[in-house]
């Protein structure tokens, strides 16, 4: 495959225009880094300028730099139903125009959605709103890559601004670490050199701006050993989840790491931290991480300990799984509000907060995984079996898996035929 990377990178593989998609409205929005307001424009009879909402302002304190005040300021707000004036967000861009001739904005417009701008122009007998619906298409692309330091510093070299903005790289590195969360730490064991592939929707607005949707298949490479997830969901669409090409869920009872990777700065940053203790009985995996990061539980249990341990943990929890498994969260700055012995935990719940305390020289998560009370590190394999597709849907599976593998990896050797391959 020696076919030069800009060619190969992005592979057009489906288009389909999506009005009302349910992913266009995730919580993302507003983005997170402030939107870049557009250049002052001067013609003859008008000027366009924008003012972001600041912390701590109000609306009125945006539209009065617009010269939006009193009477006017009244009228504008009867008639801006559409605006959710209570629940602006800080760094929300309101639009102006302004007749040269004039001290008052003649229209204010404002992105309330990814899909929808409100504009309120003043006329003859006041102000008077409309609501804009902005289209998004969706278009099916193929990113490939390899990872040297980190899976964002990857992206970032396979993925340029224009095919989608950094902090739009940034959610799709996030979404490939969650498809993988019970399969792959990204931040312990990928080897410098393993290969990505990843089958995404992107969205792009009649504007030009683009976002990432959502993951329909990957590949992973972990220390090159692929890693599959085609994304399927049953007929009735309710319970839609990442399955590998023998058709077992990527969900397991046990998630790969007590650290999200979203939440862990950067990358690697635990593959060579400095000595974090020196604690003559550590038996665990250490996590770097910074002061207060959420620490999550493995896997669904009861919590047996909660509180400090002085022989070297510091403030530690315990929890008591399946099988006769055992975690433990030590050095921890503090614990979820409540938590205490006895009490349930989901899979994924937040049960404390990265500190230094015990035998600790900085900041990190001290994790056991103890299986009949010893302490083992925990390997992929130990992190449970997934749950197959169910036997009725082998043949859907299957059929869904394949057409996704031929977009996923349309140069790539066929791979051996899997016949409904069940263990
Ligand atoms: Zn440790």
């Amino acid at each position: 495959m020696a076919r030069p990377w800009r060619t190969s990178h992005y592979v057009v593989a489906a288009a389909l225009t999506a009005a009302g998609l349910v992913w266009a409205t995730r919580e993302a929005w507003p983005w997170r880094q402030p939107l870049t307001a557009p250049a002052i424009v001067v013609d003859a009879a008008y000027s366009d300028f924008s003012h972001a909402l600041g912390r701590r302002e109000t609306l009125s304190d945006v539209l009065a730099r617009a010269g939006v005040t009193g009477r006017d300021y009244a009228g504008f707000l009867t008639a801006a139903k559409a605006l959710p004036v209570r629940r602006l967000r800080p760094g929300l861009v309101f639009e102006f125009r302004r007749l040269k001739t004039d001290s008052v904005a003649s229209r204010v417009s404002v992105r309330l959605s990814p899909e929808k701008r409100l504009s309120v122009a003043r006329g003859e007998t006041g102000w008077v709103e409309t609501v804009e619906i902005i289209p998004w298409t969706v278009m099916r692309l193929r990113v490939t890559g390899t990872i040297e330091s980190s899976l964002y510093d990857a992206l970032d070299k396979a993925v340029t601004d224009t095919f989608l903005p950094p902090v739009e790289r940034r959610q799709l590195a996030w979404a490939i670490a969650d498809v993988y969360d019970w399969e792959v730490d990204f931040t312990r064991d990928i080897r410098p050199g393993d290969r990505f592939t990843v089958l995404l929707d992107r969205l792009e607005s009649s504007e030009g701006e683009r976002r990432f949707g959502r993951i329909l298949a990957a590949r992973v490479d972990v220390a090159r050993t692929p890693e599959y997830a085609f994304y399927f969901e049953d007929s009735t669409g309710s319970r839609g989840g990442f399955y590998d090409e023998r058709g077992r869920s990527l969900r397991r009872a046990f998630l790969r790491a007590p650290l999200q990777f979203r939440r862990v700065s950067s990358g690697f940053g635990s593959r060579y931290h400095p000595l974090l203790h020196t604690w003559r009985h550590h038996e665990g995996v250490d996590f770097a991480a910074a002061y207060g990061t959420p620490v999550r539980a493995t896997a669904d249990g009861i919590v047996t300990r909660v509180g400090h341990d002085d022989s070297g943990y510091g403030n530690l929890i315990e929890v008591r799984h399946v099988n006769g498994i055992r975690t433990r969260y030590g050095h921890l700055s503090g614990f979820a509000r409540g938590l205490h012995a006895g009490e349930r935990v989901d899979q994924g719940e937040t049960i404390g907060y990265v500190g230094s305390t015990g035998l600790s020289t900085g900041p990190h998560l001290h994790y056991e995984f103890l299986v009949a009370g010893r302490p083992t590190n925990p390997r992929r394999k130990d992190m449970g079996a997934g749950a197959p597709v169910p036997k009725s849907l082998d043949a859907a599976y299957g059929g869904v898996r394949e057409a996704l593998r031929a977009q996923l990896e349309p140069t790539g050797p066929p791979a051996p035929a899997v016949a409904a391959a069940r263990d």
